[in-house]
């Protein structure tokens, strides 16, 4: 007896940017299309998007980074913690 369950929308996990919350960065600019932020050294790049003529941003912290494509929110001003 097969009973076809309703079918649950699969959500997508999304890292909780904590927007309302978010301080603000610092920005200082880094040359041309880019800036940093000063207190957690998130660096920003303005890039020409490879196919629509428009602009996009990329954001990279370390090894992580974000881009406007994917649907990325600015990250959040999180400086780092103190390093061991
Ligand atoms: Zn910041």
């Amino acid at each position: 007896m097969d009973q076809p369950g309703p079918r649950l929308p699969r959500r997508r996990r999304r890292p909780d940017v904590g927007a309302l919350t978010a301080k603000r960065h610092t920005w200082q600019e880094a040359g041309s299309h880019r800036k940093r932020c000063d207190d957690c050294d998130l660096l920003a790049i303005r890039r020409p998007h490879p196919y629509a003529r428009r602009w996009f941003t990329e954001w990279t912290r370390g090894e992580q980074s974000w881009n406007t494509p994917q649907g990325d929110k600015t990250p959040p001003c999180t400086p780092p913690a103190d390093p061991a």
